[in-house]
This record gives C-alpha cells, sequence and structure tokens, in this order.
C-alpha cells in the first residue's frame, strides 16, 4: 500500500468517524410538531422582558367572511376550528399559509339542552367510540398543533372522559391542550397536567359579553392580568364587534406594553411556567361562551361513530 493509498483511507476513516459523531437531528428539526422539548426551548428563549398575551380565535369554521377577517388580525393570533362545518379545511388551509396556529375546536358535551355541534364528544360513548369521535375531529381539520374545547360544560367536569380525552392526546404525541374553561369545575386542565401533557388554561373570555365597551374592558383586563402574571391567555369569537376592537388593539401592541407570542409558546408539559402565570385562579368561570354562536342551521353529518 503506498503513502497516497494509506492518506486515502485514513480520510475516508476520519469522514466516517465525524458522520457516524453527528447527533441526530431532533423531531423538531425535522419539520415534526412542536415537541416538549422545543417548547421548552422557546420557553426558554430571551424574551424582550414584556409581560405576554396568547389570543385564540375559536368557533371558526361556519362562515368564512368573519372566518378570514379574523384570520388577517395582525400578529401571532391562533385560530380553533370547528370539524365538520362548511370551511373547516379552507380556512385552516388559509390560517396555515398566513403563519397562523391552529387548533381543532373539538365540541364537547355542555350540561343542559344546547344543540351540540356535529361530532361531539359525549359521557355515554364507550371508550372506542369516545376514540373514533376525537381521531375523526383531528381529521377534519388540517394543521392542528393542539386542541381546545367547544362548549364542554359537562364533558370537561368527567374524570374518566377526560382522562381518554388527556389519554388520546398522549398516544397521538402532537398535541397539546387549551382548557377554554366553559365550567367553573372544570377539571380538564388538571387531568392534562396529571398526563404530563402540554396545557394551558383561558384566563379571559373577550367577548362573554358582544358589547363594544364590555369587549374593551376584557381586553384591558387581560393586558393587566399578563402585567401582573407575566402571562395571560384570551379567548374570542369572531363576532364583527370583538374583531374591530383586536384590529385595532393588536395593531399597536407595543404600546400597550406586551407581547403578543404564538400559542405553542406558552404552553409546555408538566413544568408550566407561562400557565402557572397566568394562573387559573380568578379568571371569569363562566360559560356564556358555552353558547355555541353558530350551532342552529349547522350542517348534521355525524362523523363515525
Ligand atoms: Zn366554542
Amino acid at each position: 500500500m503506498d503513502r497516497r493509498q494509506r492518506l486515502t483511507i485514513i480520510a475516508c476513516g476520519l469522514l466516517l468517524a465525524f458522520l457516524v459523531s453527528r447527533p441526530v437531528p431532533a423531531a423538531e428539526e425535522r419539520g415534526a410538531f412542536p415537541s416538549p422539548a422545543l417548547i421548552e426551548r422557546l420557553q426558554n428563549s430571551p424574551s424582550t422582558g414584556r409581560a405576554r398575551i396568547a389570543i385564540i380565535i375559536d368557533d371558526l369554521g361556519n362562515t368564512w367572511g368573519n372566518g378570514v377577517r379574523a384570520i388577517l388580525l395582525p400578529g401571532a393570533v391562533a385560530y380553533s376550528i370547528l370539524p365538520f362545518t362548511q370551511f373547516s379545511t379552507r380556512l385552516a388551509d388559509l390560517a396555515h399559509s398566513r403563519e397562523k396556529e391552529v387548533l381543532l375546536h373539538m365540541p364537547m358535551e355542555p350540561e343542559g339542552h344546547q344543540p351540540e355541534s356535529p361530532g361531539t364528544l359525549r359521557r355515554d360513548m364507550t371508550r372506542e367510540q369516545f376514540a373514533l369521535t376525537l381521531n375523526a375531529g383531528l381529521t377534519a381539520v388540517p394543521h392542528v398543533i393542539g386542541i381546545n374545547n367547544h362548549m364542554g360544560s359537562l364533558l370537561t367536569q368527567q374524570p374518566q372522559a377526560m382522562t381518554w380525552l388527556m389519554e388520546e392526546l398522549k398516544r397521538d404525541g402532537r398535541l397539546f391542550f387549551v382548557d377554554s374553561r366553559t365550567s367553573p369545575s372544570s377539571v380538564a386542565d388538571r387531568f392534562a397536567r396529571l398526563h404530563g401533557l402540554a396545557h394551558l388554561p383561558r384566563n379571559v373570555f373577550l367577548d362573554h359579553d358582544r358589547n363594544a365597551e364590555s369587549i374593551e374592558q376584557r381586553f384591558d383586563e387581560l393586558i393587566a392580568r399578563a402585567k401582573r402574571r407575566g402571562f395571560a391567555l384570551g379567548i374570542g369569537h369572531p363576532h364583527a364587534e370583538t374583531l374591530a376592537i383586536l384590529e385595532r388593539r393588536l395593531t399597536d401592541i407595543d404600546a400597550l406594553g406586551v407581547e403578543l407570542v404564538p400559542l405553542s409558546q406558552a404552553v409546555h408539559p408538566t413544568q408550566n411556567k407561562m400557565a402557572a402565570a397566568g394562573g387559573s385562579d380568578g379568571e371569569d368561570p363562566i360559560s356564556n361562551s358555552d353558547v355555541p354562536i353558530f350551532a342552529r342551521g349547522q350542517p348534521s353529518p355525524q362523523p363515525a361513530p
């Protein structure tokens, strides 16, 4: 073997050693969904030091015009979309194309005799029916990175149902859970935590009352809470009144002294610093928003089962 052959063998050996020693790219670097590790890293990334808010607009899917208007809101607003509605897929695609985060607004059984949305999770389901219904919802809305409950004032009080829900979400491995807190007795957030699932409770409903003055006050409350606790999560709906106020106030968010962060940055698994900062005490625990705003006249294709 001459010197050139020896050098070639040594070079190949070094190249092979380098390739073998390279770390395997983490899931998030391969373009997978935000993993707990990524969420943790984002959370620990240098911040501006300002208080943070996150905002979800939910109940999207039944109307196109207000859905589009909502998606055009400035900044990192997240959108939660009802399954089996006329515009579920198109609105999810539009939001995703504008680099907005998309959630599944999973219908869950309410208290009383309110009309239910197609694909509602109910407490009288078997485990198999429950899993099939959840998966049908997840399949019906593309680009989903998390879910929050639509209605659900009854189901979110049920330990068995919440155990099944969190087990299914945990099994999926990509999804986080936001408790809309449509009942003051919801155990959903607690069960998410028990199952080690990334989670966050809603702190303020922006448009529990659709009166413009009230929405302004709730928005101020969201900001004040964030400044007090470091973080606050608000949920609103695609009402014209809500959208008009958010269009104006989110345009000059810097003047409010807070930062609007993507929902995925606000959520993380067990030691949920932002959730702890936002807290689940003291928010309005109510449930007017349990009243579906578009429930009547919906198409009613029941997904399997
Ligand atoms: Zn809803």
